[in-house]
Formats: C-alpha cells, sequence, structure tokens
C-alpha cells in the first residue's frame, strides 16, 4: 500500500489553535475519541511536534486486546508522559502538534504498515492475546481508522507549510521505560536520527553541556526504515531538520518533571533553530 498518499480524508484546513476532526473513522464509534488532536500553534513558529503514543485509548470494537488494565496502563501500551512534554514544548515555541490518543498495541504509528511490529504480537515479556491472528482486513480497518487519518493530517500540515513558505523543524516525541527486560537504562534523554544528523547533532552538543544529564546518541534505540516512521517521511524524505527525541519515563511521570523538561528543551531548541536559516 502506498502509505504516502492514501485518499481517506480531504485535506483540511486549521481554523482554530485546538482542532478536533469529527470525520469517523470506520472502526470508531461517535463517541469515541477521533485519530488525532491538534493545537495548530503560531504560523510563524517553524516547529512541529507528533507524539505518536500520547495515549492508550483502545477502540470499543477490540475490547482489552486481551490485556489486564495494568498491562494497559503500562509502558507497552503507550509513551507515559510524553504526551504531557509534548503540550508544554508545543505551548512554549508556539508549535504545531499533532498526538495520537490510542495505544500503539492498536496500530503503531511508528512504523511502516508492512513492519512486523506495525501490530505488535507481544511487546516485552506480554503477549497480546487480540494481536496474534489479525486478518488482513482487520489490519486494514485499524490502518484506515487511525494511521492514516493520523498521518494524513501531518501532511496536511506539512503541505500547507510548504505552499506558505513556512519553514519546518520536525520533533518527534516518545519516551522510553526505564528498565527494557529487566536492563536498567542509565540515559536521561536519547537523541534518535538516522540519515540526517543535522539537528541531532546539534542538540547532542547542547545537551551534553547539561552536566547533570546522561544523553543517548541513538539511544536507547537507533532510529531506522524498519522501526520509525515520523522522522523518515517527514523529516528525511522532505528535507526538514528534525529529531526523534526518547525521554525516560520515571522523569516525566509527573507535571513537575514534564514542565521541567519542556522548558529545557524549549530552551535547547530555540538556540538550535538559529543554526539553521529560515
Ligand atoms: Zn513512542
Amino acid at each position: 500500500m502506498d502509505t504516502d498518499n492514501p485518499n481517506w480524508f480531504a485535506p483540511t484546513r486549521v481554523t482554530a489553535r485546538v482542532e478536533l476532526e469529527t470525520v469517523q473513522p470506520p472502526l470508531l464509534q461517535e463517541d469515541e475519541p477521533p485519530p488525532f488532536s491538534v493545537i495548530a500553534g503560531s504560523e510563524t513558529s517553524p516547529y512541529l511536534i507528533t507524539c505518536d503514543h500520547a495515549g492508550r485509548e483502545l477502540p470499543r470494537e477490540l475490547g482489552t486486546l486481551g490485556l489486564s488494565r495494568a498491562e494497559l496502563d503500562g509502558h507497552i501500551a503507550w509513551d507515559i508522559g510524553a504526551g504531557g512534554v509534548a503540550r508544554r514544548l508545543a505551548t512554549e515555541l508556539d508549535a504545531f502538534l499533532i498526538m495520537q490518543p490510542y495505544s500503539r498495541l492498536v496500530i503503531d504509528c511508528n512504523r511502516p504498515l508492512d513492519a512486523p511490529s506495525s501490530i505488535a504480537q507481544h511487546s516485552e515479556y506480554t503477549v497480546v492475546p487480540g494481536n496474534q491472528r489479525v486478518s488482513a482486513p482487520d489490519a486494514e480497518m485499524r490502518a484506515r481508522s487511525i494511521f492514516h487519518p493520523y498521518h494524513h493530517r501531518i501532511r496536511c500540515e506539512l503541505d500547507r507549510r510548504a505552499t506558505q513558505g513556512q519553514p519546518t523543524i520536525f520533533i518527534a516525541m516518545h519516551s522510553f521505560t526505564p528498565t527494557f527486560m529487566s536492563v536498567a537504562r542509565p540515559w536521561h534523554i536519547g537523541v534518535l536520527y538516522n540519515r540526517d544528523s543535522r539537528l541531532g547533532r546539534i542538540l547532542l552538543e547542547l545537551l551534553g553541556r547539561e552536566a547533570a544529564l546522561v544523553v543517548g546518541d541513538n539511544e536507547p534505540y537507533a532510529a531506522s526504515d524498519r522501526t520509525d516512521y515520523g522522522i523518515v517521511q517527514y523529516g528525511e524524505r522532505r528535507g526538514n531538520p528534525h529529531v526523534e527525541l526518547e525521554i525516560r519515563q520515571d522523569l516525566i511521570a509527573d507535571d513537575a518533571g514534564q514542565t521541567a523538561w519542556a522548558e529545557l528543551l524549549a530552551r535547547l531548541f530555540r538556540e538550535a533553530s538559529t543554526r539553521f536559516p529560515s
């Protein structure tokens, strides 16, 4: 499937600072959350922030995917704290922000649709019963309901900016669990990039000046075409400066942590952006 050019939804125009789309995706009922929420930001801000794993909603039709409440509240279902940081950072930078509220276990919006982990059959030690035998039509339904409308909305914004000459600095906001497969992770924040390290290198330099921080350079993951979608499509392929950020979840579990990290990142991004011609 050509995931870069779907026609599921007509382009929409940003008319309000807070915008919730109302077009009804096929898997979702009218009273369920839409597949994305947008804060439009300022038309002079270069920043565009995405949060692919901001929420842990499940479409009612999928039940609990066979998981317990505790499992659905944990890191396998969503990026704990990332949405809070993204909202605060967007406010600081007057950025365009788009967040995806459904659990990544429904369909991972930071994976190509043909990646085996697009609909994860297991995560860390947890088997996901509801994802063991997902038929092609059911996978397509999940994509049409969440993945496509979310990414289409991002493309609409990028196209609008390109048409109107508004530059884009693309930030993909994520968070990671402090311990994975019984191994503790030392980093406070990870800076991820692949082919285009322009912004990543600058941020690594700026974060390196923060003496208290342990900063991961493509840690705890390295970005790649198979494990990432946003920075590939919206950064590399469109030539926009970009970075994927991973913040450790225990640092941003509450309001104070989210605010502190958003303020730090806003300061560093302002400094970083002066190094890009606009
Ligand atoms: Zn994530």
